[in-house]
């Protein structure tokens, strides 16, 4: 499984952490989303959906 954040794209917006928040959560001083728990998706495809969900693409996962 791969799962990462490209930093140098995320823009904070906070999408991912609300699709999947056991895994994804946004540092406000940072401004971007760090990844707290990559096995931490709480039922099938939340990571999956997150990485859709980015409107800036910055989420990679593959199962
Ligand atoms: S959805 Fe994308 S841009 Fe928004 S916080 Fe998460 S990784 Fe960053």
């Amino acid at each position: 499984m791969i799962l990462e954040i490209d930093v140098e794209r995320c823009i904070g917006c906070g999408r991912c952490e609300e699709i999947c928040p056991t895994v994804f959560h946004v540092d406000e001083e940072l401004g971007q989303s760090t990844i707290v728990d990559a096995d931490g998706c709480e039922y099938a495809g939340c990571c999956e959906a997150a990485a859709e969900n980015c409107p800036v693409e910055a989420i990679t996962y593959e199962p």
